[in-house]
């Protein structure tokens, strides 16, 4: 299946529960079926796009004063549209060993993102390194080195409680050795610590920049859609610690909260790289706005078409 429409696909619960709320809104006219437009912000809400994003979504439908049910949808997927344009990164990366630091709290689906990042390098013929830094956990080390086997991908990694720092500088300068294309370096999330995991994150940084003067090059910050809303707060406190360089949403497939994607974009300012749409070594898809905008909304090429 293309991209465009694995995104499409992807949102499948996101825009049925956005399409519900749109059909809650309509009231009919003599000309038609009109929007609510009180009634559509209750349903963009419901659908995680957040109050604010929400808010201003609803200025530009407003400005163009027709509350026709077409009209309405045709300008909110444009809307949407050209807000997340400007989060799709178009940057060649070309530092060789490209370093990336995957970061997020526990559960988001960390591991498994870097796993099938790893594995769209290798399928582009890019060598790749994998780095266990969540030392805290034995698990997660064994999870990684699972992906490695899987993979056919070496993974740096040291006995657990050891100093993750360490383990990522080992990575970076074996990386140098052995000419490898791409380092990708799982981290720790656990939450209840929160003050000194952002510590150790921050150390990390600056042991990779050491190795490696410039790395890392990104530094993805793996937000898991089903939590909505909330991941915002866990954003905004990677973000200030780290200065994240993009995100990944993942299990976007599984949930009706898709909408926290614009919300991220608008709050954060940092470009959305890839959409996990499932569990999979390659559900794993580029970001796309305007195939994004189309999953929320539906197509709209027939303005008379149900939606979703
Ligand atoms: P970590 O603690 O952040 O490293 O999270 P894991 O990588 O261990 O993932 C936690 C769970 O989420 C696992 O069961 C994954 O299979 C699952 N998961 C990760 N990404 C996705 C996704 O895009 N879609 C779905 N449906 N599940 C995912």
């Amino acid at each position: 299946m293309a991209v465009w429409d694995r995104i499409v696909a992807g949102l499948a619960k996101t825009r049925r529960a956005l399409a519900d709320g749109f059909h809650g809104a309509l009231g009919a006219s003599p000309r038609g079926r009109v929007v609510s437009f009180e009634d559509l912000e209750a349903a963009l809400i419901q659908a995680d796009i957040g109050v604010r994003t929400t808010e201003r979504l609803l200025t530009e439908l407003k400005r163009s004063g027709d509350h026709e049910e077409g009209a309405v949808r045709k300008r909110l997927r444009e809307v949407i549209a050209a807000t997340l344009r400007p989060a799709v990164d178009t940057q060649p990366q070309t530092a060789r060993p490209l370093v990336v630091l995957a970061v997020g709290v526990n559960g988001v689906g960390k591991t498994t993102t870097v796993a099938k990042l790893a594995a769209r390098a290798r399928s582009e013929g890019r060598s790749v390194l994998l780095a266990a830094c969540d030392t805290f956990r034995a698990a997660a080390i064994e999870q990684l080195r699972v992906w490695g086997d899987r993979l056919g991908v070496d993974v740096v990694h040291q006995q657990p409680g050891s100093d993750p720092a360490a383990v990522a500088f080992d990575a970076v300068t074996a990386a140098k050795a052995r000419g490898i294309d791409v380092v990708f370096i799982d981290s720790a999330g656990r939450l209840h610590t929160k003050h000194s995991l952002m510590d150790e994150l921050a150390k990390v940084k600056r042991v990779i920049a050491k190795a490696e003067p410039g790395a890392p090059h990104e530094i993805l910050l793996v937000l898991d859609a089903t939590v909505g809303q909330n991941g915002l707060s866990q954003a905004r406190a990677f973000h200030a610690a780290l200065g994240v360089t993009g995100v990944v949403v993942t299990k976007v497939d599984g949930t009706s909260k898709g909408g926290i994607v614009l919300s991220v974009v608008e709050e954060l300012g940092v470009p959305v790289k890839w959409l996990g749409l499932g569990e999979s070594a390659d559900a794993l898809v580029p970001f796309d706005a305007d195939a994004f905008a189309e999953g929320l909304v539906g197509a709209t090429a027939s303005s008379a078409g149900p939606l979703g």
